[in-house]
């Protein structure tokens, strides 16, 4: 018998505190002399520590034990997270990507790694770089300028290059309007104010009222307080992205105090939080999905959630799956844990504002109504149909806007302000979006609200009725429909549609494509449902096995045996988009 279980039929009870008092018992009345005991040799070896270390051990210490403290208390928050399980899994997934690396760049492997990734960015190459017989290769500047004739042939042919056929519609997203109409104000627009800039509002008064009626609009369609909504014009929706992390972060530190700053956005939030938290040294947490709505899981939310969140976020709805969040339920916790919550209706923009007023009274509320949301993002460039580079971002209230804000009193090149990351800022593309905005107007937006998301029911209810291979993501209830299928593989699918002309984006985790409508691909709906049939009757029935490079790339992408490879096809492709023809 062990010496404890033997301890234990003597009556002796291991107790942490034994030690104290070797004969000590299980007596409920010796507890508090017990106690006492602890405390008094606690204070003792205390007292004995300040007598005994220097001033300088005594700050290391100090230093060890916060260091400590702050280590446990983040174990502790991720554990309570991502549950235990769950914990133990991102650590397997974080070492086993770390061996595998270590693997690759091993002297046996490197090599081949190295060569399939080459023989890759060579096809990618291949197929981005068009060669342009006819215009001349301007690698350094012309010693001589061109004639306005020269230049405009140059232009018109390189408009002309083979491209994805947009203008069809055959593209998701992209380009969200492309009525010929809508182009000549737009060029008109520019024309008027292209010198202008909006860092001197003094040189070009104009310019800062459009500016401001822009967001002013915007924010009425969002139903933003009268009283104190505000925001402000940003290049994209992923500068509105950054400015709102920005600005959580911020808020956060300036009103709370907090300096390691978190944020819980959903699997399905868009890439530009990871960029917002990367720029930003901001900790990022991916909630889950509730795996049959794929809407963010509200209790994974509220579990991430800790004393150094400074925002949560929702979609409305998300770019992978065209899902809107329960931003009610968001809004509830953001109201519980006073924490600021985005709203990124990015993508949504002018669909999702415009679903009551065209008859879709099927949307949830998500916008300013709902009193926990303190700012949403929503891009004027998508279905506000302005020109690229455009978008908004708004606030609940001035103080949170003000902590976007970059201010410096003391440049020796004068006082300076900025309110987004630009200085300098093309004044045209606010003129071409508040051109747009009054030329669509409340009645054009309605319109083609009804075509759009008419369309997207439609693919939705065709594909659900029609093509039992494929299966629509959740429910979406806007322009954005995404399928996936447990009986064909869809990245094959993907790489012959594109065969057809047809651009859908692929998505992973789960495999999956989508197609965003546009106002151009609203009357190209049944001849995708055709294509797509023909498709899947190829792929299934001749068992047809073709080389899918999509699903190639994919299937590196969702591997930890070729962790890291990914990684470098994205960056050789971001090379590719510097290529000239004199670069080796
Ligand atoms: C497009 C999009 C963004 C980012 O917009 P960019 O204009 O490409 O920078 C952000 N969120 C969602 C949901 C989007 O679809």
């Amino acid at each position: 018998m062990s010496e404890y279980l033997k301890s234990l039929q003597s009556g002796y009870t291991f107790s942490p505190y034994s030690y104290l008092d070797s004969s000590w018992t299980f007596d409920i009345h010796s507890i508090p002399t017990s106690l006492s005991i602890l405390v008094q040799n606690l204070i003792n070896q205390g007292i004995n520590y300040l007598n005994s270390a220097s001033l300088l051990q005594m700050l290391k210490d100090g230093l060890f034990i916060i260091t400590l403290f702050k280590f446990i208390t983040t174990l502790l928050n991720d554990i309570i997270g991502y549950g235990i399980i769950g914990y133990i899994r991102i650590l397997l997934h974080l070492v086993s990507k770390f061996v595998m690396q270590l693997i690759l760049n091993s002297f046996f492997l490197k090599g081949k790694v190295d060569k399939e990734v080459a023989i890759t960015v060579h096809k990618l190459e291949e197929s981005l770089i068009v060669p342009t017989p006819t215009v001349p290769n301007f690698d350094v500047i012309p010693e001589k300028g061109l004639t306005d004739t020269e230049i405009l042939n140059n232009l018109q042919e390189l408009a002309d290059l083979k491209h994805s056929e947009w203008e069809k519609g055959k593209v998701s997203g992209a380009v969200y309007h492309g009525g010929d109409e809508l182009i000549k104000l737009q060029s008109n627009a520019f024309k008027i104010f292209c010198v202008a800039n909006q860092l001197h509002p003094d040189v070009f008064p104009g310019v800062r009222k459009m500016e401001a009626e822009i967001v002013s609009i915007v924010l009425n369609l969002f139903n933003a307080p009268i009283d104190t909504g505000c925001g402000s014009t940003t290049s994209g929706g992923t500068e509105s992205l950054l400015l709102a992390c920005l600005s959580a972060k911020i808020y956060g530190y300036r009103y709370k105090g907090i300096r390691e700053p978190e944020m819980v956005v959903p699997e399905t939030a868009h890439a530009g939080f990871d960029k917002a938290a990367y720029y930003f040294g901001i900790k990022l947490h991916h909630a889950r999905l509730d795996s049959n709505t794929y809407k963010v899981d509200l209790k994974h939310v509220k579990k991430l959630i800790n004393s150094n969140t400074v925002l949560i976020a929702g979609s409305a709805p998300n770019f992978p799956h065209g899902i809107i969040d329960d931003i009610e339920g968001l809004s509830k916790l953001a109201l519980k844990y006073k924490i600021p919550l985005h709203v990124d209706c990015c993508l949504g923009s002018f669909i999702v504002s415009y679903m009551k007023k065209a008859g879709f009274n099927d949307i949830p509320l998500f916008d300013f109504r709902l009193t926990g949301v303190t700012s949403i993002s929503c891009d004027t460039h998508k279905y506000g149909f302005a020109p690229k580079g455009s978008s908004v971002i708004m606030y609940r209230n001035k103080k949170l806007r003000e902590c976007q804000y970059y201010v410096n009193s003391e440049w020796t090149g004068g006082l300076y302000g900025s309110p987004t990351f630009a200085g300098s800022r093309p004044g045209a593309l606010s003129v071409g979006c508040w051109s747009t905005l009054l030329k669509i107007g409340d009645d054009g937006y309605i319109q083609s609200c009804k075509e759009i998301v008419g369309a997207a029911r439609l693919l939705k209810e065709r594909i659900m009725k029609e093509i039992p291979e494929l299966e629509i993501i959740g429910d979406p209830l806007t322009s954005v429909i995404a399928f996936k299928s447990s009986k064909i593989n869809i990245y094959e699918l993907s790489d012959l549609l594109s065969k057809q002309g047809w651009h859908l984006s692929a998505l992973q985790k789960p495999a999956a494509l989508h197609l965003a409508v546009t106002k151009l691909s609203t009357s190209s709906i049944d001849e995708l449902i055709d294509i797509l049939k023909q498709i899947i009757v190829d792929l299934s029935t001749k068992g047809k096995v073709i080389k899918s490079d999509t699903a190639a790339l994919y299937g590196v992408a969702g591997s930890v045996q070729t962790t890291g490879v990914a990684d470098r096809l994205i960056t050789a492709f971001l090379n590719t988009l510097y290529k000239t023809s004199t670069d080796p």
